[in-house]
């Protein structure tokens, strides 16, 4: 499917290609024909699939006919539970809106009322509003719902968990009854379903599944990192050494993506960065490249790599762990795609010790720790089974007895079919590597 499918005014259409979208994504591609002909739509969807164009584009393509009614009261009003969110649509409003006349505004709480009742004050196509403070507006008669032709609901679940319930209601109410209802919300229970009943007239449901990844295809694994010099040392060992055909290097933040690119490039890497402050076409340019094989090292931030499809990634490498476990799934589910089997491996320093419990509890499993010969950690990391187990500490829980799990020290793989990687390391002292069972993590 295309976007000029959808028959949208040249205006937006136009709009799309500069910011470089070259197809729908699946809600868009479900929503946008079904929001066109007017039907009320419940879609289950969250962020990151796309679900804000899903409704800004065909609320754009109505503002391109005339009003029927009078009045200056907005035409389109999209609720949200957070600030952050109105942000992003207001954003995307603009963005989308660019090459059209659209007089658009946020009503959010926590604002000066001065500047929203100048908003209101004179005609407004499309509002972005936090339910609260819309309320407020509206008791004291200060905005006019007549003309509301669509009412979207976004993060629906969100704003009945933060107690909005009644205010959606009400507001719901002052809006014409023949209005069109869009409804999205990431999680559908029932008090959303109820939600649904109340405000949706003979909805179309659409049903966008959260990415599944079964990560049964790839293997992960996890180094321990002293400190970043460290990380860079064991992130060229991998690269260099090993079989990594095409991999994404993950950091934390959008610097640091820069700055990894820069100094692999400077390496002779062929590299690239993709991070959430690249245009929209520089990052689809940069995608377009790793799928052709020009690059074979790609250093992201989450923000960019969210839903990212390339075939035949054999490895990601988290160089730094994420904050969300989610975003674990998320990162390592870009290998091992269609099928194909992938490596994913994470550092993760002392001060990420945090994090990795937490993947690891989401996960249901322990990240079997690896090291590489003369580039094993000074210090061995102190997993959540050893802090429980109380005094003793790592080592001297271990202490004159190797477990089965731990690596061999002659290159060879270890008793319990551990692999080790490169040379043997000539001297170190005692290294022990405990992987505390799954049952352990709960
Ligand atoms: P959303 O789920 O609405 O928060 O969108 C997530 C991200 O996807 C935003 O950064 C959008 O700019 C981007 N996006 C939306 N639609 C498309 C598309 N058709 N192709 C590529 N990126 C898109």
């Amino acid at each position: 499917m295309t976007f000029t499918q959808f028959e949208l005014a040249a205006q937006i259409t136009q709009a799309i290609s500069e910011c470089g979208y070259e197809k729908p994504t699946p809600i868009q591609s479900q929503a946008i024909p079904m929001a066109l002909s007017g039907r009320d739509i419940l879609a289950s969807a969250q962020t990151g699939t796309g679900k804000t164009a899903a409704f800004v584009l065909p609320a754009l393509q109505r503002l391109t006919v005339r009003s029927t009614q009078r009045g200056i009261g907005p035409r389109i009003l999209v609720l949200t539970p957070t600030r952050e969110l109105a942000k992003q649509i207001t954003d995307a409003v603009r963005l989308y809106g660019r090459h059209m006349r659209v007089r658009s505004g946020v009503i959010l709480g926590g604002m000066p009322y001065r500047e929203q009742l100048r908003l209101l004050s004179s005609p407004v196509d499309i509002i972005v509003a936090t339910p609260g403070r819309l309320i407020d507006h509206l008791e004291r008669g200060k905005i006019n719902l007549s003309r509301v032709e669509v009412l979207v609901l976004d993060e629906a679940d969100r704003m009945l968990d933060m107690g909005f319930s009644e205010d959606v209601d009400k507001i719901a109410a002052a809006c014409p009854p023949e209005r069109q209802t869009l409804m999205f919300s990431a999680t559908m229970d029932r008090e959303t379903s109820r939600l649904a009943a109340r405000l949706l007239n003979n909805p179309e449901r659409i049903e966008i599944a959260p990415e599944k990844i079964t990560a049964d295809h790839i293997e992960q694994r996890l180094h321990v990192a002293d400190d970043l010099s460290h990380k860079h040392r064991l992130l060229r060992h991998l690269i260099d050494n090993h079989d990594v055909r095409k991999a994404i290097i993950f950091s934390a933040t959008k610097r640091d993506t820069d700055s990894l690119a820069v100094e692999l490039k400077a390496e002779g890497h062929s590299v690239a960065a993709l991070h959430g402050d690249m245009t929209q076409g520089a990052r689809n340019k940069t995608i377009e490249a790793m799928r052709r094989g020009k690059i074979r090292l790609l250093v992201a931030t989450d923000v960019a790599a969210r839903g990212l499809d390339v075939s035949g990634i054999s490895h990601v490498i988290n160089f730094d762990l994420p904050k969300a476990a989610e975003d674990y799934v998320h990162r390592i589910g870009r290998t091992g795609r269609a099928g194909a089997s992938g490596i994913a491996i994470s550092f993760a320093s002392i001060k990420e010790l945090s994090y990795l419990e937490r993947i690891e509890r989401y996960i249901g499993k322990s990240l079997p720790e690896e090291q590489i010969p003369g580039l094993e950690p000074v210090r061995p990391m102190q997993r959540l089974s050893t802090r429980k187990s109380g005094s003793g500490g790592i080592n001297s829980r271990y202490a004159g007895k190797r477990p089965a799990s731990a690596p061999a020290r002659n290159g060879k793989p270890g008793a319990a079919g551990k692999k080790t990687w490169g040379k043997p390391r000539k001297s170190s002292g005692p290294v022990v590597v405990y992987r505390p069972a799954a049952s352990d993590m709960n």
